[in-house]
């Protein structure tokens, strides 16, 4: 019997950078039609050309949101889930405070950073 290495798969959410105490999504952007993905590509795609890392504002509107409260261990009951397009970059899913509704759709929501269980954590902007 042959000895197998366990295969590690790559975590497939968005990853945040803090720097001066302001969250960034990480990701790259498309060098020739400039389609933004938190996913690690090397080519677009969109259009197949090469890819340039970026960093995207940690601020965005809301595309769609949900309240869950369906119960999951060690996580609060209800929380908010939305969609958020970030101003410069892709749509991402963002954990929201909530107060038994949804976060509006077209509400402005700010990337404050990644939460214990790794999803990003945002707020809402006043
Ligand atoms: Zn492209």
């Amino acid at each position: 019997m042959m000895d197998r290495e366990p295969t590690v798969t790559p975590d497939p959410r968005p990853r945040v950078e803090t720097v001066s105490g302001s969250a960034a999504v990480v990701g790259v952007r498309c060098g020739t039609c400039a389609y933004p993905t938190f996913a690690a590509l090397i080519r677009c795609p969109v259009c197949g050309a090469d890819t340039e890392s970026s960093r995207f504002a940690p601020t965005g509107t809301v595309f769609a949101s949900t309240c869950v409260r369906v119960r999951v261990p060690d996580r609060p009951s209800p929380r908010g889930l939305a969609y958020v397009d970030l101003r410069d970059g892709p749509r991402v899913l963002v954990e929201t405070p909530i107060d038994e509704s949804p976060v509006q759709v077209g509400a402005s929501v700010t990337i404050t950073g990644v939460n214990g269980f790794g999803d990003l954590q945002g707020s809402v902007d006043s």
